[in-house]
């Protein structure tokens, strides 16, 4: 048997389906996906102190201070819902020191598995190029699969629209970013035994029957399923 929750990082080049496959996940296993964009975009709507910090830097395509974020993350991380039943990381870590101070912030218990979903490069630009996101919740849609209703969020009731920061210059940033910078923790997560790649390519249900087959593999090898 499977027991509810379950502790996740999901890696994939921007457009790869990562957050289709986050809220999945969250329903499947229980635990509250946790999108670091998601929650900086918040911030950038509410005006706080880190959002005005998050919005030049989000608009140019760059990352944020690690410890900035990481402080972030460990809140969120310490809230009921997380520490009761895990979490769905996505969008972190995006650079080894995140990785290395989740891992502490995690101690003495640890991450079930980080999962790359993989998709190739013209492929996801293509994807990004028709992607459309709920300005409220966070909710992914795209051209060719739209709300039901006049771009307005079949689950919150919220605005759809495209991502300011999805111009083709900022997404070649980020593309370019993700190489350099978070392809590293790959190899971070493999030589810790903690990594698997999915396919990307296939329906959202098909991809999604593929991580979970890799995490309950990982949770039965290591004895928490
Ligand atoms: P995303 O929605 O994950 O593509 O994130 C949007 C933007 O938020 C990124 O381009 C970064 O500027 C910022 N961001 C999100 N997560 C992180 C992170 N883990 N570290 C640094 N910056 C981040």
């Amino acid at each position: 048997m499977t027991l509810p929750g379950v502790k996740l990082v999901i890696f994939g080049k921007q457009g790869a389906g990562k957050g289709t496959q986050c809220v999945r996940l969250s329903e499947h296993y229980g635990a509250p996906h946790i999108s670091t964009g998601d929650m900086l975009r918040a911030a950038v709507r509410s005006g706080s102190e880190l959002g005005l910090k998050a919005k030049a830097i989000m608009e140019r395509g760059e990352l944020l201070g690690d410890d900035l974020i990481m402080a972030m993350v460990a809140e969120r991380l310490s809230e009921p819902d997380a520490k009761e039943h895990g979490f769905i990381l996505d969008g972190f870590p995006r650079t080894e020191q995140q990785a290395e101070a989740l891992a502490s912030f995690l101690a003495p218990g640890d991450l079930d598995l980080a999962v790359d979903i993989e998709l190739p490069t013209e492929e996801v630009l293509q994807r990004i190029a028709g992607r459309r996101v709920c300005v409220d919740c966070g909710a992914n849609y795209s051209v060719s699969s739209p709300p039901k209703v006049d771009w307005t969020c079949d689950s919150c009731g919220g605005k759809v629209v495209q991502r300011e920061d999805d111009t083709e210059e900022a997404v070649g940033r980020r593309l370019e970013l993700y190489e350099r910078q978070t392809a590293p923790l790959i190899d971070w997560y493999s030589k810790r035994g903690q990594f698997a790649e999915a396919d990307g390519v296939g329906t959202p249900d098909v991809v999604l029957q593929r991580i979970i087959q890799a995490v309950d593999e990982r949770r039965q090898h290591s004895g928490t399923a």
